[in-house]
């Protein structure tokens, strides 16, 4: 473990994840008020990304080698193990059916409901659904006049 290579590799693709991991909690924003918490969890994941890039560059700058980075994957892991309900908050199952829900349920939604039991959801979808038949029913009375 005399090398600098793992260092090398971590200052410089954890700087491309740091920011692919940013851009993810610009694609969650559409999913509003639904998934702040998985929001959160994202940006939780970036700055964790963003301190070890810091702690490798550091490592780097001061000549230190791949050795000094198991001091970080150890904090790491601690971090990960103690702090999971807020940075890994992800079930795959549905707390209702147990069924096994669609991606975007387990990284977009905060709640760990399946489509046919997210309450919320399917009252939202029932007022759109209404809303389109108000529209379409003015449509052809305007039409027929
Ligand atoms: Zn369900």
């Amino acid at each position: 473990m005399e090398s600098q290579i793992i260092i090398d590799f971590v200052a410089k693709y954890f700087y491309w994840a740091f920011l692919g991991w940013i851009f993810m909690t610009l694609i969650q924003r559409r999913h509003g008020s639904k998934g702040v918490k998985k929001r959160m969890a994202v940006l939780y994941q970036a700055i964790l990304i963003f301190l070890i890039m810091v702690y490798a560059t550091i490592l780097k700058m001061n000549d230190l080698t791949d050795v000094y980075l198991i001091v970080a994957a150890i904090i790491a892991v601690l971090i990960l193990f103690f702090g999971r309900k807020f940075i890994l908050p992800y079930s795959t199952r549905c707390r209702v059916c147990g069924k096994r829900m669609s991606f975007e349920r387990i990284f977009y939604y905060d709640d760990p409901l399946c489509s046919e039991h997210d309450e919320e959801e399917i009252e939202m979808n029932e007022e759109v659904k209404k809303k389109i038949k108000e529209i379409r029913e003015e449509e052809n009375n305007s039409d027929k006049e």
